[in-house]
């Protein structure tokens, strides 16, 4: 599976989309408080297969105001709660261990992000027989109801939104959300099967790398990464723009202006740390056919360095590493938590205990090697990967 972003036009039509989020948030809310009450009751959760035909009922009868929206994306809701109190449950199963999973929350209708589309919506094909496609690329098709005067009963009806098509995707489309991000921008995620690989060149090499407060990445090559941190270079600015919602009448014009000024900046925040992880992610995979890095234990991290580590965001880097690895067919290692990385001589394997966490540099006092801590620490975890028996 992989996901497609695009941005979706700035256009009168998109207000039916604001719209349907909106409804969509209630129905969450709705289904969600059902969902607690029955639990109240029987002591047992509920489940989609009973709220989905709990939901055409209610359709038919108090909420008919919810029908022009496509029944699969309504459903879609119910399947997102059904399968956030089994992630859930399935947490507490296994001792609530690992990352921590929460019940599924109540949202606000400004909160509420995204709605799926698996039917219902006509976009770009190439289609076999040779014929044109529906819709041109660009644009998409979403089937909406409107209540018809005349005829008594919910018609059909089809919007187009034009989105800005600024590459290509590779397989076929399962489906297509529609996203609304704190700014107000309405964004299209076309989902496809494509699991295809464009395979690099083998280069021969290794490379271990190493994270840190310091230098973001240390190399096994001695080379050093620096992360640009963005959120810090931003932190003034965002006092700024903090202290100027802050002034603003709450609820005003003014005053949701600089709420979205403050999202954007936020957004570019974001925005400038992806970059540089891809960019980083695809100079790795470009170089060495085998990267090894040490498995990360975020929680310990938050603790002891706060802020600094959401910034760093070390836990998305390896993600898009990971993704970066199997789509050019390089392999990717996480030695052990519990493999010692620092203290080893990476010569001779003499394990230092004198070390702290001040020391930048140290000889080794067995064999003499001279060591830039990060450096070592890159080497034996590329070592810990090719030869995980040897300690
Ligand atoms: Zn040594």
């Amino acid at each position: 599976m992989r996901t497609y972003k695009y941005q979706i036009r700035e256009h009168p039509q998109i207000l039916r989309l604001g719209n349907l989020l909106d409804d969509l948030a209630d129905v969450h809310n709705h289904f969600l408080a059902l969902e607690k009450r029955y639990y109240r009751i029987y002591g047992k959760y509920a489940g989609r297969y009973r709220l989905q035909p709990h939901l055409t009922k209610l359709l038919q009868r108090t909420h008919p105001h919810w029908a022009w929206i496509p029944r699969d994306t309504l459903d879609a809701v119910i399947i997102r709660i059904h399968i956030g109190y089994e992630r859930f449950f399935d947490w507490i199963k296994k001792g609530r261990r690992g990352r921590r999973v929460g019940p599924p929350k109540f949202k606000k209708r400004s909160k509420y992000r995204s709605a799926k589309f698996q039917t219902g919506y006509a976009i770009f094909e190439e289609r076999e027989d040779g014929k044109p496609s529906k819709v041109p690329q660009g644009t998409v098709r979403l089937s909406f109801k409107e209540w018809d005067a005349d005829k008594q009963k919910f018609v059909f009806v089809r919007r187009n939104i034009l989105y800005h098509h600024h590459r290509d995707w590779n397989g076929i489309v399962s489906y297509v959300q529609i996203l609304r991000d704190s700014v107000g921008t309405f964004w299209l995620y076309v989902v496809t099967n494509d699991i295809s690989k464009e395979v690099k060149p083998a280069t021969g090499e290794s490379v271990g790398a190493d994270f840190g407060l310091e230098i973001y990445l240390t190399l096994s090559t001695g080379e050093k990464k620096q992360h640009p941190q963005p959120l810090k270079q931003s932190l003034n600015h965002l006092r700024k723009l903090n202290k100027a919602v802050s002034r603003k009448k709450k609820g005003s014009g003014n005053y949701w202006r600089a709420v979205r000024e403050l999202a954007r900046t936020y957004r570019k925040i974001a925005d400038q740390r992806k970059d540089f992880q891809w960019k980083l992610a695809t100079d790795l995979c470009a170089r060495f056919d085998l990267i090894a890095t040490e498995t990360l234990n975020l929680e310990v991290m938050k603790r002891l360095w706060g802020r600094k580590v959401s910034d760093l965001a070390f836990y998305q880097f390896v993600e898009i590493l990971k993704f970066k690895c199997f789509k050019h067919n390089r392999e990717f290692f996480q030695v052990g938590l519990w493999t010692p990385t620092t203290k080893p001589c990476s010569d001779c394997g003499f394990h230092n205990e004198n070390l702290s966490l001040s020391d930048r540099q140290w000889t080794c006092p067995d064999c003499g090697a001279h060591h830039d801590r990060d450096v070592n620490a890159a080497i034996n975890i590329l070592r810990g990967c090719l030869d995980p028996l040897v300690e």
